[in-house]
């Protein structure tokens, strides 16, 4: 086996990152800055470095508490248009100093309305603060486009509202919409009338499925609902069997998501935190990309899983020996199943990701 892959070299790739919560990759010191700013005093820590330990022990300690405390943290400072802009600018820079070309970035906009904001008002300010993001991006010389994913909590009514929020705002940086929270016992099609809406506007929108939960949600959330990317859908694994020869045999939902080339939003540090996957070396990724299903590789929630998208590609380097060219075909994978128009899609594929890789194919 030759030496995998190292940060370095996977940091200069371009990449794409289709799922990534807003208010899981704040930056620990600006957590501290607005909490201060805004009289927010539950934080556990003020010093940074300590602030950055919690959240990722709080996260993996395997209690949904102490998981659901830090985003508590999170979305409890970011409830002005000052702090939603901020964190947003500062996400999309982020990002591409992580070689990151292309994003799509989502938040529950009824989760920051707590400090008098109206939810279009919610969305203007993150939309102000991705472009202020890409400005600076590009000022550095580190080019990214971001749009952002209105998300609806599953538990909660006001998903056709947030649906109609989508749909408003689709010409002005919203590229689609997503529904998320916890998906036992609380089934995707309690939200019909919302993908029903979607449907008939001919918008985009992708569902949180097979993370914590099986076959049936994703099943649901492809046939009953209509959705053009899963959110994880690690449990599509249940309905494939290997055999001893290696051969694999595909159930009909499985075969379904990879003849119709349904992606995969999976994001392989935060699988394995959820328990959705065991570890890294066992993560279905390895078996469904042998497969050529429509996997692509994400961060879900940076700051709680401590990762970036460079992190998550050496890891997956490290597990399964991939190289370059396993990396440019996920990135390509994800932009082929962006929330943008097709052509504009195709220009960053072919102008942007192709010429990356074949540069940094040479320079090795
Ligand atoms: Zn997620």
């Amino acid at each position: 086996m030759t030496k995998s892959l190292t940060a370095p070299i996977l940091r200069k790739a371009p990449k794409v990152l289709l799922h990534d919560h807003l208010d899981g990759g704040v930056r620990p010191a600006t957590v501290i800055d607005l909490a201060a700013a805004s009289g927010y005093d539950a934080l556990p820590s003020t010093d940074d470095e300590e602030l950055s330990r919690w959240f990722y022990e709080a996260a993996n300690s395997g209690s949904l508490e102490r998981y659901l405390e830090t985003f508590a943290h999170t979305v409890g400072v970011m409830q002005t248009r000052e702090a939603l802009a901020r964190v947003a600018a500062e996400c999309a820079e982020d990002l591409a100093a992580d070689g990151v070309v292309y994003a799509e970035i989502r938040y529950a906009p009824e989760l920051h309305v707590d400090g008098g904001l109206s939810l279009p008002e919610v969305v203007e300010a993150v939309n102000e603060g991705f472009r202020e993001g890409e400005r600076r991006a590009a000022a550095a010389g580190t080019p990214i486009r971001v749009g952002a994913l209105l998300t609806a909590m599953r538990h909660a009514a006001r998903s056709m509202e947030i649906a109609e929020l989508a749909v408003r705002y689709r010409d002005e940086g919203v590229a689609g919409f997503d529904i998320a929270g916890a998906e036992a016992g609380h089934p995707p099609t309690r939200h019909l009338d919302a993908f029903e809406y979607l449907q008939r506007e001919n918008a985009h929108f992708t569902i949180h499925a097979g993370e914590g939960f099986g076959l049936p949600s994703i099943w649901q959330a492809i046939q009953w609902c209509g959705a053009d990317r899963l959110g994880h859908g690690v449990r599509i694994i249940d309905d494939i069997t290997v055999g001893p020869g290696g051969e694999a045999d595909l159930g009909r939902l499985a075969a379904y998501v990879r003849d119709k080339r349904i992606p995969l939003e999976m994001a392989p540090t935060s699988n394995v935190m959820t328990g959705a996957a065991k570890s890294i070396e066992d993560h279905p990724i390895g078996l469904l990309r042998k497969l050529y299903f429509r996997v692509t590789v994400n961060t879900d929630n940076r700051l709680m899983s401590g990762t970036s998208m460079t992190q998550e590609f050496v890891k997956l380097a490290e597990a399964f020996d991939y190289d370059l060219r396993d990396f440019q075909w996920f990135t390509v994978n994800a932009m082929k199943s962006a929330f943008i128009p097709f052509d504009e899609r195709l220009a960053l594929i072919n102008d942007v990701i192709k010429p990356g890789y074949a540069a940094l194919a040479t320079d090795r």
